[in-house]
């Protein structure tokens, strides 16, 4: 593969993984092994039923940036999945799912 092509490959990846994040943790879910097609959660968050775990925008953050730290993620990345998740379908006011409060 040429340079170009390489780096458009790598930015439609980027692009098809920013377009489909798991609309609760934000991970995205062309990397989930388990998810389960139609669905605008991973398999982690949502079962399909129910939320797996009942928790607050503020409770996800602290997962997702504990998680982002032990995978040694730049601060870049936290700062932006800080923002990111409040842009998720879970956390927008009124959504269904989200912890009062
Ligand atoms: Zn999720």
């Amino acid at each position: 593969m040429t340079k170009a092509k390489k780096l458009i490959a790598a930015i439609k990846k980027q692009w098809l993984a920013e377009r489909t994040r798991c609309q609760s943790c934000g991970m995205p879910l062309i990397y989930d092994k388990n998810y389960r097609p139609g669905s605008i959660y991973c398999s982690y968050c949502h079962d399909g039923e129910s939320f797996a775990q009942d928790m607050s925008l503020a409770d996800m953050r602290v997962r997702v940036d504990s998680l982002l730290q032990t995978r040694h993620a730049s601060s870049l990345a936290r700062v932006y999945m800080r923002m990111r998740l409040a842009t998720l379908k879970r956390w927008r006011r009124g959504a269904v799912g989200k912890k009062a409060g």
